[in-house]
C-alpha cells in the first residue's frame, strides 16, 4: 500500500507539486498555458467504474514536473478520470500499484510507420531518397498481402503497448485491406491509433509496382479507407483515420489538390512529411518555387492538427503559418540524425508556440521506445547547441538545450495537443491512458535500479529515459497490458 510519505524514502524531494487541476505556471515565454478540454470531457460525469492508487509523475508543461503523491483516481466507464484526489484514509482502491512504483501519462508517438516493422535497423548509411527506393517501398509494396500484414501487425501493435505507447498516429501502406487490417488490430488489442492509408502515385518519384495508377484512384482509395476505419472504430473514439499523402516529392499536384478536398469535406486530420531532408526541402520549391509548409497550405493539407514529420528546415515564416493555422510538428530526433540532414531546433519552435509532439519514425528510427525517444530529443538539442565539429565556435546555437521534463512533454500532453485529443495528462475529465513503471524492476536492463541518493528529479530524468520496467498499461480507462 502507498501512503503518504512513503514515496520520500528514496530521499524524496519533490521538485514542483501542486493539487491535481491547478493552474500551473508556464515557465517558458509565449506559449499559452493550460490545455483547453473538449466539452464532452468538461461533462464527463460518468460514474467511477474502477478506481487507481499511485504516485503521478507527469509535465503539464515543458520544463515542469509534477508529482502527485499518492493519488486516488476515478476512472468512469466512459474511459475518463471521473475523480481524482490525493487518498484518504477511508478509501478503497481496485488496484493499489506498488509503493515503489509511478504512474505517467500514455506516451504518445506522433509518426511511425507500421509497415516498416520489419525492417528497423537495416540500411540506415544511405541518404533517403536512396533508403526508400531500395529498402523500404520493396517491403512496403508486400502488404497487398493482407495475410503478411496481419502477421506483422500482430507483433508491432502489442509491442508498442509494452513499452507505453498508447496512441500511435500510423502510416499504413497505400493497400486499403492492409490499413483496414491495421486499423482492427488496433481496435483488438486496445491501442488509440490514428491511422492513414499511404497516397502515392508520383510517376517519376515512386516506383511502378508501388504507387496509386492515378490522382483520381489514390483519392477514392483514401476516401473508401477513411469511410472502412469509421466503421470499424463504431464511434468509440479509439481508432481515427487520417489523410496521409507520404511526401510532397510521392505525389502529383492532382493528388495533393484532391486530398486536401478530401480532409476539407470529411474534417479528417491529415499527416505528412515536410522539410526532412535537404533533398526534400530542395525537391519542392524547385518543384513549386515556395516551400514545403507553403505548398502544403496552397493544397489545404495544413489545417488544424495536421502533424508535420520532422520539419527540419522550415523557416521561422513556415513555423508562423503553421501556428496560424494549427499544425504541429511530430519531431523525430533519432531518425532525423540518419536522414534529417540536421537537427530540428525544438526550443525555438516551442518558444514561438509551435504545437510539437514526439515520434520514433520507426523504421526511419530503429527504435520504438518512446521512452528512449526521450532521450534522443535531449541529446540532438545537446549536439545542436554545442555543435558537432571538434574545436569548433560552441557559440552559434546558444539556448537549443533541453531537459528531459520537455522532451517528456512532448511525448505525452504536446503530442495530445498536437493530435486534438484529450490525453497526455491525468486530470478530472481527461482520458485514462496511462503507464505504471516499476523503478525497482529493469527487466530490459537498460540502467541499473535507481539509487537512494535519486530525489524525485533524478528519478524522472532516469525513468522518462527508459529506467525501470513498464508493468501496466492503461487505455480509455482499460487495461491493456499487465505484467507477469
Ligand atoms: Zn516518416
Amino acid at each position: 500500500m502507498i501512503s503518504q510519505g512513503q514515496f520520500s524514502k528514496c530521499n524524496g524531494h519533490i521538485i514542483t507539486s501542486f493539487p491535481a487541476n491547478q493552474e500551473l505556471p508556464w515557465i517558458g515565454t509565449t506559449r499559452p498555458a493550460s490545455p483547453v478540454l473538449s466539452q464532452a470531457a468538461m461533462s464527463a460525469d460518468a460514474p467511477t467504474a474502477h478506481s487507481i492508487r499511485a504516485t503521478v509523475m507527469q509535465t503539464p508543461l515543458p520544463s515542469t514536473l509534477e508529482v502527485l503523491t499518492d493519488q486516488w483516481i476515478g476512472v468512469g466507464r466512459d474511459g475518463r478520470i471521473s475523480e481524482m484526489r490525493p487518498t484518504t484514509a477511508a478509501d478503497l482502491a481496485d488496484i493499489t500499484l506498488p509503493s515503489s512504483s509511478v504512474l505517467v501519462p500514455g506516451l504518445i508517438d506522433t509518426h511511425i510507420h507500421a509497415p516498416q516493422w520489419p525492417q528497423r535497423g537495416a540500411g540506415l548509411d544511405v541518404p533517403l531518397e536512396r533508403w526508400l527506393q531500395d529498402y523500404t517501398f520493396p517491403l512496403e509494396a508486400r502488404f497487398s498481402d493482407t495475410a503478411f500484414a496481419e502477421e506483422v501487425w500482430a507483433s508491432l501493435v502489442p509491442s508498442l503497448l509494452a513499452e507505453g505507447t498508447t496512441t500511435a498516429t500510423y502510416y499504413s501502406s497505400i493497400h486499403p485491406e492492409a490499413t483496414a487490417s491495421l486499423a482492427v488490430a488496433c481496435q483488438t488489442h486496445g491501442q488509440r491509433a490514428m491511422v492513414g492509408r499511404v497516397a502515392m502515385d508520383h510517376p517519376t518519384n515512386t516506383p511502378e509496382y508501388y504507387r496509386d495508377p492515378s490522382a483520381a484512384a489514390g483519392i477514392d482509395a483514401s476516401r473508401a479507407s477513411v469511410e472502412a476505419i469509421r466503421a470499424i472504430d463504431e464511434g468509440r473514439g479509439l481508432v481515427s483515420p487520417i489523410i496521409t499523402p507520404r511526401f510532397i516529392p510521392a505525389c502529383t499536384d492532382d493528388l495533393l489538390r484532391g486530398l486536401g478536398s478530401l480532409a476539407e469535406q470529411t474534417g479528417v486530420r491529415v499527416q505528412t512529411h515536410c522539410s526532412e531532408s535537404i533533398w526534400e526541402h530542395g525537391y519542392v520549391l524547385d518543384r513549386f518555387g515556395v516551400t514545403d509548409t507553403e505548398a502544403l497550405d496552397d493544397v489545404g493539407l495544413l489545417r488544424n492538427h495536421t502533424v508535420l514529420a520532422h520539419s527540419v528546415h522550415i523557416s521561422d515564416r513556415d513555423r508562423d503559418r503553421a501556428i496560424e493555422r494549427g499544425a504541429g510538428v511530430a519531431h523525430c530526433p533519432l531518425s532525423n540524425s540518419y536522414f534529417g540532414d540536421g537537427v530540428f531546433p525544438v526550443s525555438e519552435h516551442l518558444n514561438a508556440g509551435l504545437r510539437m509532439g514526439l515520434g520514433t519514425d520507426v523504421a526511419g528510427g530503429p527504435e520504438h521506445s518512446m521512452r528512449a525517444s526521450c532521450g534522443h530529443a535531449v541529446t540532438s538539442s545537446r549536439m545542436l547547441e554545442a555543435g558537432v565539429e571538434p574545436g569548433g565556435d560552441q557559440s552559434l546555437r546558444p539556448g537549443q538545450r533541453i531537459d528531459l521534463m520537455t522532451a517528456f512533454w512532448m511525448a505525452t500532453l504536446g503530442g495530445a495537443e498536437l493530435l486534438g485529443i484529450d490525453a497526455g495528462l491525468l486530470a478530472v475529465g481527461r482520458l485514462f491512458d496511462a503507464v505504471a513503471i516499476d523503478p525497482t524492476s529493469d527487466a530490459a536492463g537498460r540502467f541499473d535500479q535507481l539509487l537512494d541518493i535519486d530525489d524525485d528529479h533524478r528519478r524522472f530524468d532516469r525513468l522518462a529515459r527508459g529506467a525501470g520496467s513498464i508493468t501496466n498499461v492503461w487505455v480509455d480507462g482499460v487495461m491493456v497490458v499487465r505484467a507477469d
